[in-house]
């Protein structure tokens, strides 16, 4: 590991100050900046402490709930209001690595992890993501884990977070702190698709904080019919193969809206406004779950290694709607 600095801070004003200074980077609950560094993907000349920063609240705003970045990522899912209002986030935290990590883990953390493609970490290979214009070793390699959504020629990596699943289908707005003030970024606008700047994950500039996440109160109303199916290789400590956050508001046995993302599918969460739209005004049975997976489904494509989340992700999201529908009060 290379050399750094650090320096712990104590408000976000002094953050931001401190991270206006070259190849300096904010650290959280370090699970994975401080792995990143140790296989040199990641060289920052200085880290800035964040923990100390008054960010660590989960309040009631209007009916919807503010996420504070540097809240725990267990504290945040086992959290009364959270439990209640989002099952769907308590779900997809849970799924995702360990009790160690989430303990460790912070919001704004998650939301800024990077991919977990091979070739990513492997500095013996081309990654047009760590290194812009050395090519891309996932294209012509094995890329079982890869996306089949969205991609381009520059890169084809997944983001790796569950809880960001959920976020984006319920319409999160991420708040954000710099040195022009405050500003919020709607979650389907936070991360990015790969494009031509596969080395830019997100939309947050280089010297803004993420102070918290918002979640809006009309979104409460998924919380009786909401499942988050995670498919992985193992049953813990391993990244989604496909996920899919599902919600479904039931009243008088037809579904009168939803929200629907997937995870492991796409260079972000990827909002499933195709299956959304077949499935507002209809009932909830297995016939139009099966519409609304092949709806959404048939913008995917493929590589040899991963043409199976395809169907796996029709899958899926037939699954995640059932158990949605079945699940919780029917109003
Ligand atoms: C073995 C293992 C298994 C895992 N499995 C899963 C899984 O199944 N599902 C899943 O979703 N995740 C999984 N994770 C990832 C884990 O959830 C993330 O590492 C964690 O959420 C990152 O949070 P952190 O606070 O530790 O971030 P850090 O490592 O401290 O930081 C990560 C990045 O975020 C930036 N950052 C942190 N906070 C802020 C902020 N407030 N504003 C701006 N930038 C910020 C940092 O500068 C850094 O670039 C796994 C991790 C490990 C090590
Ligand atoms: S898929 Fe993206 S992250 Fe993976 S090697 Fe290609 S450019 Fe790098």
């Amino acid at each position: 590991m290379n050399p750094f600095a650090y320096t712990r801070v104590a408000n976000p004003q002094a953050a931001i100050q401190a991270i206006a200074q070259h190849n300096t980077k904010f650290i959280a609950g370090g699970t994975n900046l401080i792995d990143l560094m140790k296989e040199n993907v990641e060289q920052p000349n200085r880290l800035i402490d964040i923990n100390r920063l008054e960010l660590k609240q989960i309040i009631d705003r209007e009916g919807g709930l503010r996420l504070g970045a540097l809240a725990k990522n267990s504290d945040t899912a086992n959290h009364r209001l959270v439990r209640d209002r989002y099952p769907l986030v308590t779900q997809a935290i849970l799924a995702g690595a360990s009790a160690q990590l989430r303990n460790a883990a912070t919001n704004g953390g998650n939301l800024m992890q990077r991919t977990r493609c091979y070739y990513f970490y492997d500095l013996a290979m081309p990654c047009n993501k760590r290194e812009p214009g050395s090519g891309c070793g996932a294209l012509e390699g094995f890329s079982r884990i890869h996306a089949i959504f969205g991609n381009s020629r520059q890169c084809i990596a997944t983001h790796p977070s569950d809880m960001c699943v959920a976020l984006a289908a319920l319409d999160a707005v991420v708040q954000v702190e710099g040195p022009q003030g405050t500003r919020t970024i709607p979650f389907a606008d936070f991360h990015r698709l790969s494009g031509e700047t596969p080395n830019i994950d997100t939309n947050l500039k280089r010297d803004e904080l993420i102070t918290a996440i918002d979640l809006p109160a009309a979104s409460s109303v998924f919380a009786d019919h909401s499942y988050y199916l995670k498919v992985r290789d193992r049953a813990s400590y391993a990244f989604a193969l496909v996920s899919v956050a599902a919600g479904l508001e039931i009243r008088d046995g037809v579904i009168r809206e939803s929200r629907m993302a997937m995870g492991g599918v796409a260079h972000k969460p990827w909002r499933a406004t195709k299956a959304e739209a077949v499935l507002k005004g209809q009932r909830p049975e297995e016939r139009i779950f099966r519409s609304a997976a092949e709806a959404e489904m048939q913008g995917a494509t493929g590589t040899e290694h991963n043409r199976f989340k395809i169907e796996l992700g029709r899958r899926a999201i037939v699954r995640a709607l059932t158990i949605a529908a079945n699940s919780g009060r029917t109003a």
